[in-house]
């Protein structure tokens, strides 16, 4: 289970996260949601370890890991995906993932095109194939679609094995088709691999449609948890987001 307790950030004077209590159960696909600047970036930053907390704890299967490096927190099982690009735009599909499952392996990253690492590039292959980008591994990262490219961050973020996945608005920028092909692979990824899945999502059909369970932050705090049902009728939650 990922559990954070009283955890607090602030910027300047505004508290952009204020005393989150929340935990995540192992296995389970949550949506977090609230109106934009409700800290749910800030959020994800302090459990991976982007942002170093003001106060409280972030832990996984109740090991501490507030405050540890982005690589020691990466190590501990918790992968992340980013809103902007993080692979090398100039190489392909498979050498992006065969250099991130080769640092994941502890094995030399250098010389990839002419040495991979043994073993590195049939499991950078099947990183590929879980995201449905199998058929683009030889494709130059640039060259992809913008949908593809957020597809191959979460692959990157796959070929460390995480037990814990956070995606930022995964679907942020697509068009409607776009869109509901990647919450299919994100749905089907979760199946397949059995990860603790948290995803951060403004479309409220999409969060409604695969959420297990939801949680809304308002103004860093949390204003409701629950399953879609119970956030669909909570009073506090329709007069503060969804609207009447
Ligand atoms: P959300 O992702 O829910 O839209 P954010 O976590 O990005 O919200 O931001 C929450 C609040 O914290 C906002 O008021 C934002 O302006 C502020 N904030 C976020 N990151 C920083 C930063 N690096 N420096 C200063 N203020 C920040
Ligand atoms: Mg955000």
């Amino acid at each position: 289970m990922l559990s954070v307790e009283g955890l607090t950030k602030r910027f300047g004077g505004v508290a952009a996260i204020d005393g989150v209590t929340l935990a995540f159960e192992t296995g389970s696909l949550t949506a977090v949601i609230g109106p934009n600047g409700a800290g749910k970036s800030t959020f994800f930053n302090l459990i991976s370890g982007a942002l170093v907390p003001d106060s409280g704890h972030v832990r996984l299967d109740g090991a501490e890991i507030t405050g540890l490096s982005r690589a020691a927190i990466v190590r501990a099982g918790i992968g992340r995906a980013f809103q902007v690009a993080s692979f090398f735009p100039t190489l392909t599909v498979a050498e992006n993932l065969v250099g991130a499952v080769a640092a994941h392996r502890g094995q030399a990253a250098g010389m990839l095109r002419r040495y991979p690492p043994p073993g590195a590039r049939a499991r950078a292959l099947e990183v590929a194939d879980m995201l449905g980008l199998a058929e683009h591994a030889d494709t130059i990262s640039a060259n992809l679609s913008h949908g593809d490219q957020k597809l191959l961050d979460i692959a990157l973020a796959l070929a460390l094995e995480p037990r814990v996945l956070l995606l930022d608005e995964p679907t942020a920028g697509m068009g409607p088709d776009e869109r509901w092909r990647m919450i299919e692979r994100v749905q089907r990824l979760w199946r397949q691999v059995g990860l603790t899945l948290v995803f951060i999502e403004h479309d409220m059909d999409i969060v409604f449609r695969i959420a297990q369970t939801i949680r809304v932050l308002c103004y860093g705090r949390v204003l409701a948890e629950g399953t879609p049902d119970d956030i669909r009728a909570n009073p506090a939650v329709i007069e503060a987001y969804l609207g009447t």
